[in-house]
Formats: C-alpha cells, sequence, structure tokens
C-alpha cells in the first residue's frame, strides 16, 4: 500500500531538528507519528477500488492512480474531479489539514499546464517542469511550499546586508546547479515533505538578482537543515482528539550551502520573471482553489461542534445562540457561494486549462481570514465555561467517584461521557496550542490578509466599476448631459 511507503520513503538522510536533537527516523518520533499515521490512511485511499475514484484518477498510459491534484482539467468535469479530491480528503482531517500536499502539487500541475506559455520567461522551463510534474505524479511526491522570508527586521530590505546574507540567495554556480544559502519561513509539512517549492516574494532591484529564484528542492539535499517548531501532537486521543491525529509540523528551512541541480531550478537570477510566475492566473486558479475547498470542510466541522455544543447544553433554544449559530451557516454558504462560482466561471486559459475564476477565490481566501477568528469566538460564546468545566481526564469515570461523574456532568439530553468528550474535542479547537496555531494559520495562510486585499483592489479592473459613475455625473442636475 502507498501510505506504508510513503513513511518508509523518509528515512531517506534528511536532516530534521527538534527539542535540539536530530531526528533520525521521523516516522517513529512521537511529534509526527500520529500525523504520518493519518497521512498513511489518506494515501492508502489511493489503492482502495472502492475509493480511489474520491481521490484519483488513472493516469493515460502507465498503470498508476495519481492524486486528482496532478489532473489538468479541461472540462467542468476534470475540474469537479479535482475539486472532489480536495473536499474528500479536507472532509476526513476536517479541514484541519491544510497542507496535504495537494495544494502545493497543484502549483506543480499549474505549472505543467501553463508551460507553453511559460517558456517566454525560460526556454529550459517547460522540459524542467514537464519531467518534474511526472515524476511527482507517478511517485506520489508529498509536496510543501516555502515561499516568505524570515521574519528579521521587515523595515530592512536587501541592501541592508543582515538581511541581503540571511534571505536565500545563490552563493555559487557550478556546471551541476546553483549552491543556496540563508532561511526560508514557514514549511507546514516540511519534516515529511519529500520536495520543497521554494520560490521569492518580494519585488527585489535588479542588483539583487541573487535572490529571484524559482526551485524545487529534495529535502535530504545536503545542507538542508529542518528546524521544527515546538509540537502540539498529543497521545491522549481522548483529551486531544485532533492534536493526536492532525498536527502538521511547521518548519523553518536552514540552506547552508545546499545544491540545487540545473533540473530543479525552475528560474532564477531575474526577478521580474519570478514575479510573473507567481501572478500566473493558472497556476494560482488551480492552486488557490484548494484552499478554499478544504476552508468549507473546516468550516462545516466548527459549525457542527457549536451546534453540539448548544445542544448538550440545552442553549440552543435562546435567540442570541441560534443568531450566532445562523451566522455560521452563512459563512459556510457565502465561502460555498464563492466555491462554486469560481468553478461555474471557470474559463480556459489560452492552452485549454480551465481555471477557476481566481476573483472569486481571492474573496474567499480574504474573507476566511475573518470568518475563522469569529467562528472560533462564535464557539466560545456558546460554549462559555462549559470548555473548563470537564475533567482533567475521563479516568474519573472508571474510578470510584463513577457515580457522581455521570451525575454531575451529565447534558441536555446527552450522558456525561459524551457530553465531556464532545467539549474536550472543541476545547482541542479553541484553547489546545494546535487550536492556536490554526486561528494563527487562517489568518495568515494565504498570505499578509492586509496586503492581500489591497493587490486585490490593485489588480482589479477598477473601470468597469467607476465608469458608471463618471457616466451618472456627465448628466446634472437639471437633466443634462455635462461635457466629459
Ligand atoms: C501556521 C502558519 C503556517 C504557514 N505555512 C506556510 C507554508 O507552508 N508555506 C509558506 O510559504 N508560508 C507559510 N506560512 C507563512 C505565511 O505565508 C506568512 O506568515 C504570511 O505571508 C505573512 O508573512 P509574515 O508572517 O512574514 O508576516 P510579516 O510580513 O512579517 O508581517 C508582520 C506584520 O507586519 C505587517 N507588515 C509587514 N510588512 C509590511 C508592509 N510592507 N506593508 C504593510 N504591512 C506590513 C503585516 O501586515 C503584519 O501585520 C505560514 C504561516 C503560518 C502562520
Amino acid at each position: 500500500m502507498r501510505g506504508s511507503r510513503f513513511v518508509d520513503s523518509l528515512d531517506d538522510g534528511r536532516t530534521v531538528w527538534h527539542e535540539g536533537k536530530q531526528i533520525s527516523r521521523v516516522a517513529e518520533h512521537p511529534a509526527f507519528k500520529g500525523t504520518l499515521s493519518t497521512i498513511k490512511l489518506l494515501f492508502d485511499m489511493l489503492d482502495d477500488p472502492q475509493r480511489r475514484d474520491l481521490v484519483g484518477y488513472a493516469v493515460p498510459e502507465r498503470e498508476h492512480y495519481a492524486h486528482s491534484a496532478f489532473l489538468v482539467p479541461y472540462t467542468h468535469q476534470e475540474l469537479a474531479k479535482r475539486s472532489l479530491a480536495f473536499s474528500t480528503w479536507s472532509a476526513e482531517t476536517f479541514g484541519m489539514m491544510s497542507r496535504l500536499s495537494d495544494y502545493a502539487r497543484s502549483i506543480v500541475t499549474g505549472w505543467y499546464a501553463a508551460r507553453g506559455e511559460l517558456s517566454a520567461l525560460d526556454p529550459h522551463f517547460a522540459s524542467k517542469i514537464a519531467a518534474y510534474y511526472e515524476e511527482a505524479r507517478d511517485r506520489d511526491l508529498f509536496l510543501t511550499t516555502a515561499i516568505i522570508d524570515p521574519q528579521i527586521d521587515r523595515s530592512s530590505g536587501l541592501d541592508d546586508p543582515r538581511i541581503a546574507e540571511r534571505f536565500l540567495h545563490v552563493v555559487k554556480e557550478t556546471t551541476e546547479g546553483i549552491v543556496v544559502r540563508g532561511a526560508k519561513m514557514i514549511a507546514t509539512g516540511a519534516p515529511y515533505a519529500h520536495d520543497f517549492v521554494i520560490s521569492s516574494f518580494l519585488q527585489f532591484q535588479d542588483n539583487h538578482r541573487d535572490h529571484a529564484h524559482v526551485l524545487i528542492v529534495p529535502a535530504n539535499s545536503p545542507g538542508l537543515h529542518i528546524v521544527c517548531r515546538e509540537s502540539f501532537a498529543d497521545d491522549r486521543r481522548q483529551n486531544h482528539p485532533l492534536s493526536a491525529k492532525y498536527d502538521e509540523m511547521d518548519a523553518v528551512l536552514f540552506f547552508d550551502d545546499v545544491l540545487v541541480p540545473w533540473e530543479r531550478v525552475l528560474l532564477h537570477g531575474d526577478s521580474s520573471k519570478v514575479l510573473a510566475l507567481r501572478a500566473n492566473k493558472t497556476v494560482n486558479g488551480l492552486a488557490f482553489h484548494q484552499n478554499v475547498v478544504r476552508f468549507v470542510a473546516k468550516l462545516e466541522f466548527v459549525t457542527g461542534l457549536a451546534f453540539a455544543v448548544a445542544e448538550a447544553i440545552g442553549a440552543a433554544g435562546f435567540l442570541h445562540i441560534q443568531e450566532k449559530l445562523g451566522e455560521l451557516l452563512t459563512q459556510i454558504d457565502v465561502i460555498k457561494a464563492l466555491m462554486f462560482a469560481a468553478e461555474a466561471k471557470a474559463v480556459p486559459d489560452p492552452s485549454g486549462v480551465l481555471v477557476p475564476e481566481l476573483s472569486y477565490i481571492e474573496s474567499a481566501r480574504s474573507l476566511g481570514t475573518k470568518y475563522y477568528p469569529r467562528a472560533i469566538e462564535i464557539l466560545q460564546q456558546v460554549g462559555a465555561g462549559g470548555f473548563v468545566q470537564t475533567p482533567s481526564g475521563v479516568e474519573d469515570f472508571y474510578g470510584p467517584i463513577s457515580g457522581l461523574m455521570h451525575r454531575y456532568f451529565e447534558g441536555a439530553g446527552v450522558s456525561a461521557e459524551k457530553k465531556v468528550g464532545l467539549f474536550k474535542l472543541a476545547w482541542d479547537l479553541i484553547g489546545s496550542p494546535l487550536g492556536a496555531r490554526h486561528l494563527l494559520y487562517e489568518r495568515f495562510y494565504a498570505g499578509d490578509p492586509v496586503r492581500g486585499l489591497a493587490n486585490h483592489y490593485n489588480r482589479y479592473d477598477k473601470t468597469s466599476l467607476t465608469e458608471p459613475i463618471w457616466k451618472l455625473l456627465k448628466t446634472n442636475s437639471r437633466g443634462e448631459t455635462a461635457p466629459a
């Protein structure tokens, strides 16, 4: 089964650091064990004849069932197949695992799909990305992205040598490839990814050519250090059902003179080309589509939890609780409507690839940064003190105070044990370190939300909205048309 193959493949000499120690076997470490067992089951779906069509497709002329993130959509049916794969994995993980590689795989698929157009940026781009796309698809490679430069001093730029030497840059070119040095933050899922999709984000001046790049870097490259944050994994499943299974680790990457072979250097040395690649609509439409589909699953999960909590304490009948639960339903409807609209209004790119409408997708991603914190706030308001009115463990249900436990933790039409389980699940989402990380994630995973909305405005064809205003003003109060 490919889940086991995936886990075994991580024993590849990568350098992963956690709590000051280098981890020799990622798969056996308590920080990753639970999460990897979740990913293993997801990968195995592709080998299950009953379920593989939910997440995969038969690759023509290959005896291989690949994840549908690799499917290039030319028809609405193929776009729906991609959407189904994203929603299936998201539903399995309640939207809690955002970087199951289907996002980064979609970036690679987008580059491959648009390779004809993107050849204008570099004549070797098409052949390099075609070879890599096929390899990633056929070997089920787990990919993640690391785009952002380390947060050192945001008031300073590359003219400051302290910044320039720390942001990822080329130090040497050889016949084999380029040697890069510097750091990247943040790479979610890094300790168990096969390859990193690395790019730069800033608008560089020409004198900073060495900082402009788009690379695919194997996780086991010599000199590459994967430096993990504190683990939020917790194997006490009854207390922390989410942390036990879904802590997708975040890491910073240190590149201590890492050789990236030429075939994995997609672009380098020209910031305008790097930015043109980043702005490509085919790539962004296919990749960001996954973000929105996954987010629907997350909102449905929070909403389901809020409903259950309200029912379990007999609060569902109160008007202000109903108003808040109704607000959660509105959130789901808005994001779903934007997702459906993006799919329905998908238009073919120059090579016929059907690309979800980016404007709707961007709107959904921007709204998500506000919706999720509000959804968590509502959940807190619904359950109130109940989240801390839970015992430290469930053992007391079987000990000397068992009778009292069943009496005093009982809910409204729900047993004490069930109610405690529900509130522990909800607390794992709103109050645990994993929950806090999720709040941060939803605010920032799509980039800085402030600059995201500003970019939406800047890219928008504003004349379609301003033209009617100027037209209206051409008519003065006496109904006469004023001169232009
Ligand atoms: C949990 C988590 C997981 C993530 N996973 C990934 C991942 O897998 N891959 C990946 O590539 N990225 C990932 N990210 C990174 C994410 O893309 C960045 O956090 C995001 O782009 C914001 O950048 P920053 O964190 O460097 O914030 P900063 O840019 O440092 O911003 C800090 C604050 O300063 C403000 N600010 C900074 N500069 C400016 C400016 N020039 N103009 C106006 N305001 C400014 C911002 O608005 C913000 O309020 C992840 C982030 C989180 C929180």
